[in-house]
């Protein structure tokens, strides 16, 4: 089950990708938690990636695709995978064919979390992160049992500096500009599912599991 999840930012994707990840066993791996935990260790490549993260603007590609083809041939990948945030751009997606290709392989699903921008700015606002595990809260939606700590780890939970509304405009805009020419890729390939993703997170879920087990 090799599952690509796309969305734009905030739109649930990761929830999402977490909830699959955990009912059908196979790694979730997402290159926002890849970077972030780059950023966190003081890596070289974390702070490559800061710089573009933090003005909501993609990293490049060239930091960004060989990390994830090396990540794909790892052993726990052998029975597929959630890719949550990657690809983002139409290089991304070929690169990740050509890689697949060459292993005789290709991705099962694109699944399209669909959330009108007009419902984003407001989602992203109440979002929080756990700045020791990454793991991700809503205010409203989906509250720590703790308040203002990690359920998972204890940690404290923050609102990221990419989740500010000034820079969550800015990355719906290169959203719109560089990932959503992915819908027609995937559509053409005719892999592409679309979810409504305004819904309540576990209805969203019951689509989900409804097309993979079609
Ligand atoms: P996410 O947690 O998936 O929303 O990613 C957070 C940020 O990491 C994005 O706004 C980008 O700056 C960067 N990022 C994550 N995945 C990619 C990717 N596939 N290509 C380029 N930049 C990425």
């Amino acid at each position: 089950m090799k599952i690509i999840m796309l969305g734009a930012p905030g739109a649930g994707k990761g929830t999402q990708a977490k909830m699959i990840a955990s009912k059908y066993q196979v790694p979730h791996i997402s290159t926002g938690d890849i970077f972030r935990a780059n950023i966190k260790n003081g890596t070289e490549l974390g702070k490559k990636a800061k710089e573009y993260m933090d003005q909501g603007l993609l990293v490049p590609d060239e930091l960004t695709v060989d990390l994830v083809i090396d990540r794909l041939s790892q052993d726990d990948c052998s029975r597929g995978y959630i890719l949550d945030g990657f690809p983002r751009t139409i290089p991304q997606a070929q690169a990740l064919d050509g890689a697949l290709a060459k292993r005789g392989e290709k991705m099962d699903y694109a699944i399209n979390v669909d959330v009108p921008d007009e419902n984003i700015v407001t989602r992203m606002s109440g979002r929080r992160a756990c700045t020791g595990c990454g793991a991700t809260y809503h205010i409203v939606h989906n509250p720590s049992k703790k308040g203002d700590i990690c359920e998972v780890c204890g940690e404290t939970l923050i609102l990221r500096e990419d989740d500010k509304p000034e820079t969550v405009h800015k990355r719906l805009s290169v959203y719109h500009e560089q990932t959503q020419p992915l819908i027609d890729y995937y559509t053409e390939q005719g892999i592409l599912k679309t979810v409504d993703g305004t819904q309540d997170m576990n209805d969203v879920f019951a689509a989900v599991t409804k097309i993979l087990e079609a």
